[in-house]
């Protein structure tokens, strides 16, 4: 897929420092020294590379997908801005992406681990607390520095939002994720789970819809990052229903963490906790809603500096990938018509996108 290198152009405001720079691109790097023949294809504001820290590419609501339904995914991503993925958990392998150059860069969490019979069909291994540390290590070295757990689901006893997972195995098991240089994140709907996992050890909470207080004070204390997925919240109701007639009180739960969720991570947020845009693509949701997630953050009351941070920025800076649009940065950017500061609905119309320092579209 390697076109020739372009020598182009981009003048504008820059974020997230809102100086006005001109930025010329050799060779899929980012200059200030000016280029003579470099052709002009933007002017705007320009936004590091957006990031979806949260979706899934190589699932739908059945499980893996094929490699072409897998590229349509990534591509809408990538046309709606978002230039690096943080998969939290596929069935499929997708480690073939890496070699296109037109699509963006991912970073893998290998796939779910799941506890036997608690979580959606095909998507995860489901295996028992005593296989953790191993399955752990084993996604740990087949994804890009992060493991995903599923930290709680429906347990069929209680009927109700349960912890998959027994404080030791969490414990070991983060230990050895760690251990192999790699994050360990959770899906965490309820509040129950939560007080295990953050003991563990455990770099990020996913949706977090079951935050207290307490919970969160512990999460500043050791630095915890949360993906809230606000996007996806939206459809808790629909989960309730679905689980009505077998699980009342399933459903009550989760109407009621639906009913606080924008308070919830609005106190998160007003805590300090770092926050991070992701849209959970790929199960129900579909691919390229970046604007939308970051939008509905800021209705969770983050300000849009930081909203867009979460998605832009602040998410490169957590996931350790070229966050400044600087001298010798790689060239991945998305330049907007007008101020996404002033209205972040100009988000939803990228202007032009440059990937790898080639213009996309
Ligand atoms: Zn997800």
């Amino acid at each position: 897929m390697t076109q020739p290198a372009e020598r182009i152009k981009v003048s504008g405001v820059v974020l997230p420092d809102g100086e006005h720079r001109d930025l010329y691109v050799v060779d899929g790097r980012i200059t200030l020294d000016p280029v003579a023949d470099a052709d002009l294809v933007a002017q705007g504001w320009i936004v590091p590379g957006l990031v979806d820290a949260h979706c899934h590419i190589g699932l739908d609501e059945h499980g893996p997908v094929t490699d072409e339904v897998s590229e349509e995914q990534a591509l809408r991503d990538r046309d709606a801005g978002t230039l690096l993925v943080r998969d939290a958990g596929s069935a499929a392998d997708t480690r073939w992406i890496d070699d296109r150059d037109d699509l963006p860069h991912v970073i893998r969490a290998g796939r779910h681990l799941a506890r036997t019979r608690r979580y959606i069909r095909n998507y995860a291994h489901e295996i028992e607390p005593d296989e953790l540390t191993a399955y752990v290590i084993q996604e740990a070295k087949r994804g890009d520095g992060w493991v995903k757990l599923v930290g709680d689901w429906i347990e069929r006893d209680s009927g109700d939002l349960r912890p998959c997972w027994p404080a030791d195995a969490l414990k070991a098991g983060i230990d050895a994720a760690h251990e192999h240089g790699a994050r360990v994140t959770a899906h965490v709907f309820g509040a129950a789970a939560l007080p295990d996992l953050l003991a563990a050890g455990i770099d990020c909470i996913e949706h977090g819809t079951g935050l207290s207080t307490d919970l969160i004070d512990d999460m500043t204390a050791r630095g915890v990052a949360l993906v809230p997925t606000v996007k996806q919240l939206d459809n808790f109701p629909n989960y309730a229903a679905a689980g009505e007639a077998r699980f009342p009180a399933y459903a009550r739960h989760m109407r009621e963490l639906h009913a606080r969720r924008k308070q919830t991570i609005g106190a998160a947020y007003d805590a300090g906790v770092p926050i991070f845009a992701g849209t959970d693509a790929g199960g129900v949701l579909p691919h390229g809603l970046i604007a939308d997630e970051v939008l509905e953050l800021s209705a969770y009351g983050m300000s849009a500096f930081d909203a867009l941070g979460a998605a832009s920025w602040n998410a490169r800076t957590w996931l350790g990938r070229p966050n400044w649009l600087d001298e010798g940065a790689p060239a991945d950017f998305v330049v907007y018509d007008a101020d996404p500061l002033e209205d972040l609905s100009v988000l939803a119309h990228p202007a032009r996108i440059v990937l790898r320092g080639r213009v996309i579209s």
